[in-house]
């Protein structure tokens, strides 16, 4: 470790989770230093941090995905320690590696855990180790004889779906219901891999036909302590992007619930993982499936903020700082329920982003509503970034008050001067299927045919 200061964190991100961890960096007293490209000159992250240095101009290949520019920052600010956020470079096991060179502490995990969980099949692999249940179908590379190939589908059974390796972002995959097109979507499959994640390596597994999205928060300090924090429910998505999400899964057995908890954390303590992190799985027929882990803080960490009663983005920060986890296991509850609306600047027939100033903005609040946004009025929403504007988080005492507390906060919150999705979260917060809880991850896709349709 150097003698760089570990008062100062280096936020390398933007938007509401650079907000969002400038405010657990003020609450910890820790200097907070944020970088931005030149179209975030003056947002609410720059106006209300220590320090601000520009790395860059709009584009974030140039600005917030520019390593060695982020690591200058770093550098000339003195700041002990760099937040990458959520997406940008969160995730990107090269640079954290970069950051561990410099002697600085990267909050998050390992590089080299990066390194394992961005390989969908490593991370399986690591997983069934660890006695997670996986999805069906083989965690080691592909045989290359095309009989082997369709050996092995048989027996993992149509549909399957071809996977890639390195993929992310719901991209590099392809379902496959009958044998006599399993060659192509794998060689089709591997190019686009290729092309676009540099790595053509696929896998195969059981293609689920109507799964729930359902992740478990995890915490690890650095002395081999890990926790669960509960559940969170994702299947409301679009295109595999998350429109709105729920703590605790409405519906699971906690028996089952706590067990598949268990053997999360207790994956953390095989590998050595450190910091925040997700297991996501798909649920079908009560049984759990791991897919893949996230080694980040996530957009929707918030519903288990709320029902954990925990600041996870405090917490990630003190773990990297090697501070112990002294809560135990029975010390986290689960109390009430929360859901999140992720509130997106874009056409609610097309779903095109839709960039633009906002003109006007007015917010919902009372008990058990909380708002994290970067916007407000007057706010320029750029072409450049993610469309997501703010995020409207709700609690309550049960799952039925939680959703009246949404619907009551939906209907107060007004945008005008660019679009948004505020008119979808009105229509899902009362609708029937959801208010029933436990959809499955194609229910958005249905509503929104049949809205299409009607
Ligand atoms: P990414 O890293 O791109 O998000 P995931 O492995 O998390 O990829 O999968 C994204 C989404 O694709 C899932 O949330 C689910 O909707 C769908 N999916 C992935 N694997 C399967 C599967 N085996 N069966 C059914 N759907 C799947």
């Amino acid at each position: 470790m150097s003698a760089r200061a570990l008062d100062t964190v280096l936020i390398a991100n933007r938007g509401e989770i650079a907000l969002r961890i400038l405010r657990a960096c003020r609450m910890l007293g820790l200097r907070s230093v944020v970088v931005h490209s030149e179209a975030d000159r003056d947002s609410a992250a720059v106006r209300h941090a220590d320090q601000a240095l520009c790395v860059g101009p709009a584009a974030a290949t140039a600005s917030y995905l520019n390593q060695a520019a982020v690591l200058f920052a770093a550098e000339v600010s003195g700041a002990g320690a760099v937040h990458p956020g959520y997406g940008f470079l969160s995730e990107n096991a090269e640079f954290a590696e970069r950051v561990e060179r410099a002697g600085l502490v990267f909050i998050g995990p390992r590089s080299e855990t990066i390194r394992v969980m961005g390989d969908k099949v490593a991370a399986k692999r690591a997983m069934r180790e660890a006695g997670v249940p996986c999805v069906p179908g083989p965690d080691e590379t592909l045989p290359d004889e095309p009989e082997a190939l369709h050996e092995l589908a048989e027996a993992i059974g149509y549909p399957v779906i071809v996977k890639a390796a390195g993929g992310g972002g719901g991209r590099g995959m392809r379902i496959v219901y009958d044998a006599a097109d399993l060659l192509e979507a794998l060689s089709i499959t591997r190019e686009e891999a290729r092309r676009a994640f540099g790595n053509p390596e696929v896998y195969l597994e059981k293609f689920l036909l109507h799964p729930r999205h359902i992740e478990i928060q995890v915490l690890a300090d650095h002395h081999g302590h890990a926790l669960w924090l509960g559940s969170r429910d994702c299947s409301l998505q679009r295109r595999h992007q998350k429109v709105l999400e729920e703590a605790p899964a409405p519906g699971i057995d906690a028996g089952l619930l706590a067990h598949i908890g268990e053997r999360c954390a207790q994956a953390c303590r095989m590998m050595g993982y450190r910091g925040l992190g997700t297991f996501e799985f798909l649920v079908e027929d009560g049984a759990f499936y791991f897919i893949e882990m996230n080694t980040r803080v996530q957009v929707e960490h918030c519903v288990t903020e709320m029902t954990a009663g925990l600041d996870l983005v405090q917490w990630q920060i003190r773990v990297a700082l090697g501070e112990r986890l002294h809560l135990l296991q029975s010390d986290v509850a689960c109390r009430g329920h929360s859901f999140e609306c992720r509130i997106n600047a874009e056409n609610p027939q097309s779903f095109a982003p839709s960039p633009g100033r906002i003109t006007g903005w007015s917010l919902p609040g009372g008990p058990g509503v909380r708002i994290d946004t970067h916007a407000g009025a007057g706010f320029d929403v750029s072409p450049y970034y993610d469309s997501m504007i703010a995020k409207l988080i709700v609690h309550g005492g049960t799952r039925a008050e939680a959703l009246v507390r949404l619907q009551i906060a939906l209907d107060e919150m007004q945008v005008s001067g660019i679009e948004t999705n505020l008119a979808l979260h009105r229509k899902l917060a009362r609708d029937a299927g959801f208010v029933a809880g436990g959809v499955d991850i194609h229910y958005l896709e249905r509503l929104l045919q049949q809205g299409a349709a009607t």
